[in-house]
């Protein structure tokens, strides 16, 4: 049995840390917060097993055009911040070339595959069905022509990948979302994806697990991460810990640490908010109005609106300007009603260039393995990539083809 250190207790650190502990290994979560606190908390709680394609940077003149003049909601950026990520924005636009994307889309779908089947058993054995609602995901388009077109993708999804999904008109989704205030072009309802109603709380309950099976949990900076004798060592409030394999598990905050240690990966951010509203009549299943990139989801604590991608630097401060759009054109589809909190949520998505998380041993430092990158589907991707991981440290031929996601695609 070896010991293991697991730096990051978020959706893709906890779950890491679980798959060990479950398997007997000594293991330690260290955050400088609690478990599932930051984007794993302010998510849209999707576990996407529809997100079987991830999403590609832009490529037509059009789109291009329209989010360059901010005329796209989907997009929002701060001129300062594109510099210190243009060499990794290249690499994900040269990557979304209509070839190199297939080849990624399929090892991406090979991931998303396993989401909701790992969720299931943590799910289970941490006692959070009732945070968990499996009646699906449903988008809304408001242009016939968007609609038309989504049909056909879905279509071809749907056979490629034996997803499972249901075309509503206008009148059907009227019908199906008594919540809607108006009437729009149709719908597609995936009926594999599931919903968490708190995301933060499964983190919290998949570390309640992860404590009751034998695991640690201490508060304490990665930034203490250091070299200790064959292994790794990292000063905890009160005490240190050594251990023989630590895994970084950061997510957006992983470039901070890994850079001095000489790994310069293409990693940028993209910022996203949320904010809750207390909606008197929410919706019945959670909505990506698609036209605009928003998505309206039920939450324990109100309806929380999320938002698409900001390019700006990590430690910016906020400019919700795609949350205030958002409220409104959330608020012409369903009655939004006041916000909860005084102040919208902040976060950001992990990503990498080639849209694929960054899973495996370090090239360069023995015992250090690497857990991130998952951009928007690292919450539905917790738990299957946990499993890789666990398997990579045991040394087992893993239960997935791991080869796309090693670090090493990225030379030494
Ligand atoms: C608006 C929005 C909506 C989204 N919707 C979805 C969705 O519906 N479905 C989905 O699958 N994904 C979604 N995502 C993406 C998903 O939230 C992320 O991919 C996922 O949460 C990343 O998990 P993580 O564990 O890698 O990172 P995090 O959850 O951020 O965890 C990283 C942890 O590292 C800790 N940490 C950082 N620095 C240090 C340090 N120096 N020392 C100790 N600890 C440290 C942090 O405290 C944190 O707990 C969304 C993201 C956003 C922003």
């Amino acid at each position: 049995m070896a010991t293991v250190l697991v730096l990051g207790a978020g959706m893709v650190g906890t779950c890491t840390a679980l798959h060990l502990a479950l398997r007997g290994h000594t293991v330690t979560l260290v955050d400088r917060r609690g478990p599932g606190q930051e984007t794993s908390y302010g998510n849209a709680g999707i576990i996407q097993r529809e997100a079987v394609e991830p999403h590609p940077f832009p490529r037509e003149a059009c789109s291009l055009a329209k989010m360059a003049l901010g005329q796209d909601n989907a997009v929002h950026y701060s001129l300062g911040a594109l510099p210190a990520m243009a060499s990794a924005l290249f690499g994900y636009w040269a990557n979304s070339s209509p070839r190199r994307y297939a080849a990624i889309a399929r090892a991406y779908a090979r991931l998303i595959e396993h989401s909701t089947s790992e969720h299931e058993p943590l799910i289970e054995r941490a006692q959070a069905q009732g945070l968990v609602f499996r009646d699906g995901y449903r988008f809304v388009y408001r242009e016939a022509a968007s609609y038309r077109k989504e049909v056909a993708r879905a279509r071809r999804l749907a056979q490629s990948y034996g997803l499972q999904h249901v075309e509503l008109d206008s009148d059907a989704l009227a019908a199906a979302e008594p919540a809607l205030r108006r009437r729009l072009a149709g719908s597609i309802h995936w009926l594999d994806a599931w919903s968490v109603r708190d995301p933060g709380a499964l983190v919290e309950r998949y570390a309640a697990l992860f404590q009751e099976v034998g695991g640690t949990l201490l508060q304490g900076d990665a930034a203490t991460l250091a070299p200790a004798g064959a292994g790794w060592r990292v000063r905890c409030v009160d005490q240190t810990i050594d251990a023989e394999h630590a895994v970084v598990a950061l997510g957006p905050w992983t470039d901070a640490l890994l850079r001095p240690m000489g790994y310069r990966y293409p990693l940028f951010i993209k910022r996203g908010y949320h904010r809750h509203y207390q909606s008197s009549q929410p919706p019945a299943l959670p909505m990506m109005d698609a036209d605009n990139s928003l998505v309206i989801v039920p939450m324990f604590k109100g309806v929380r609106i999320t938002t698409g991608a900001e390019f700006a630097r990590l430690d910016a401060p906020p400019t919700p300007v795609q949350l205030e759009y958002s409220r409104r054109l959330a608020g012409e589809l369903i009655n939004l009603g006041e916000p909860v909190e005084p102040q919208p949520w902040l976060g950001a998505r992990p990503c990498t260039a080639d849209m694929l998380p960054i899973m495996g041993q370090a090239p360069r430092h023995k015992g250090l393995w690497f857990n991130f990158g998952h951009a928007h589907q690292g919450f539905t991707l917790g738990p299957a990539c946990g499993r890789l991981l666990a398997d990579m440290i045991e040394g087992k031929t893993p239960y997935l083809e791991s080869g796309p996601y090693l670090p090493t695609r990225f030379g030494a």
